[in-house]
């Protein structure tokens, strides 16, 4: 273990080693077991050589890690983030691999990614960034071996070039090997807003079950991405919830009085971030996560909430859309204020994003398209039944939210690993 930990060193990866610990000793896994369970089971890292526009030569380091390949390939998004690391990426892979587990997804999971901000990158050198880092990992991905998808930092335009990349090299139009990319060269319909609506659904759900009105209630949304600005969106415009506060990298707007989130919207397709948006008073973004509210639906970075702010929380419900945003000291707190605060943890919350690229990937395979509303309707469906498992375990076993929905996941994997044995 202590060789391992050395490459993945991380505080991140300590998260989520931590988070598996405990879900391991609910289970009851023998220790024989566990570090099977819980280690990559390939981590890459490149290098990549890049001719910048003015000239110069800048070199960017990559990352993959494949986590397991017990039910499938693997599957995961590829993230371009300042402070990426080998470690926060291996973290975010072994959350894909119980996220597509409790949901029933044929694959392990895997994340990979580039150190850089695609921000201070223009378009030229952000193309050729991610040409080289898809060149670079052609040897280790494939349709039936990893399968690579968006996440924070990248777009459409980024999977784009993926493909292309990968079937310039292979000699014919490969679009299986990512997933969402634009709809007009084999993306699916529904790819970009799932995440966001996935959140929502749950949110209803949710809702639903704590015999709530949407049109008494407040939403406060940290991130204004792809996940953040179709969840604040489509609460506002579909459920009819108050939509108070909304944040990204740049500012938090707050306005008990509801914000129109259309014109922020707008005002991010023109400006490309929130910053200046007039509608509400500026507030510190870590103020904002404690404001009383209904909805409080961090959809941005990992480990948001803390043991710092966890017991100041005022939502009655948490809606995890970001991956790793409460950590395991929060979730001690919150497992005491399991009455006040319904989480809905991130594996389950986020997992509408994945579940698409699957359909994306099965489409893609079979040459066939389905409509927007063959795809958001079959992804209802398995958040619907993921959402009830989760719910039920937790109530049969009177374990938090989060410990139910990871050991579905963990379970599953585990089985599988025993049914098919180890070689040689
Ligand atoms: N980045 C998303 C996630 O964390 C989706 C990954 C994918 O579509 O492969 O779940």
């Amino acid at each position: 273990m202590s060789s391992a930990l050395g490459i993945y060193q991380d505080d991140v990866f300590k998260m989520a080693c931590e988070q598996f610990r405990v879900i391991a000793d609910y289970l009851e896994i023998d220790e024989n077991h566990r570090e099977r369970l819980m280690l990559p089971k390939r981590a890459i890292a490149v290098t990549l050589p890049v001719h910048m526009d003015d000239g110069s030569t800048k070199t960017f380091q990559g990352y993959r890690v494949q986590h397991h390949l017990t039910l499938g390939p693997t599957k995961g998004g590829t993230r371009f983030a300042p402070d990426l690391s080998m470690g926060e990426t291996a973290a975010l892979a072994m959350w894909m691999s119980w996220k597509c587990a409790l949901n029933g997804l044929p694959y392990g999971g895997a994340k990979g990614g580039i150190a850089c901000d695609p921000t201070k990158l223009s378009r030229s050198e952000l193309e050729a960034v991610s040409r080289r880092y898809m060149q670079e990992m052609i040897p280790f991905v494939g349709p039936h071996t990893d399968i690579m998808g968006p996440d924070m930092g990248t777009n459409e335009q980024v999977m784009a070039w993926f493909m292309d990349t990968y079937s310039v090299y292979q000699g014919y139009a490969v679009s299986e090997i990512v997933t969402g990319k634009p709809v007009s060269i084999g993306g699916t319909e529904g790819r970009r807003e799932s995440t966001g609506r996935g959140v929502v659904y749950l949110v209803e759900r949710a809702m639903d079950l704590l015999k709530m009105d949407p049109t008494e209630c407040t939403a406060i949304i940290q991130g204004f991405g792809n996940v953040g600005s179709v969840a604040a969106l489509s609460l506002a415009l579909k459920t009819g919830i108050k939509v108070v506060g909304i944040s990204d990298a740049t500012t938090a707007v707050y306005n008990p009085k509801g914000i129109d989130v259309k014109a922020a919207e707008q005002h991010v397709l023109k400006k490309g971030h929130l910053r200046a948006f007039d509608q509400g008073d500026r507030i510190d973004p870590n103020e904002m996560l404690v404001q009383k509210c209904d909805v409080l639906a961090p959809c941005a970075v990992d480990r948001v909430i803390t043991e710092k702010n966890a017991a100041k929380l005022q939502c009655r419900i948490l809606a995890e859309g970001a991956n790793g945003p409460t950590t395991p000291e929060a979730d001690k707190i919150l497992d005491q204020r399991w009455t006040e605060v319904f989480v809905i943890p991130d594996i389950l919350c986020n997992a509408g994003g994945v579940i698409v690229s699957y359909f994306e990937w099965v489409q893609g395979l079979q040459a066939f398209s389905w409509s927007e509303t063959e795809v958001t309707d079959k992804l209802f469906r398995i958040l619907e039944h993921s959402f009830s498992q989760v719910i039920r375990r937790a109530k049969a076993h009177k374990i938090s939210h989060r410990m139910s929905a990871m050991a579905t996941g963990v379970e599953r994997v585990m089985k599988a690993k025993r049914t098919r044995g180890l070689f040689p």
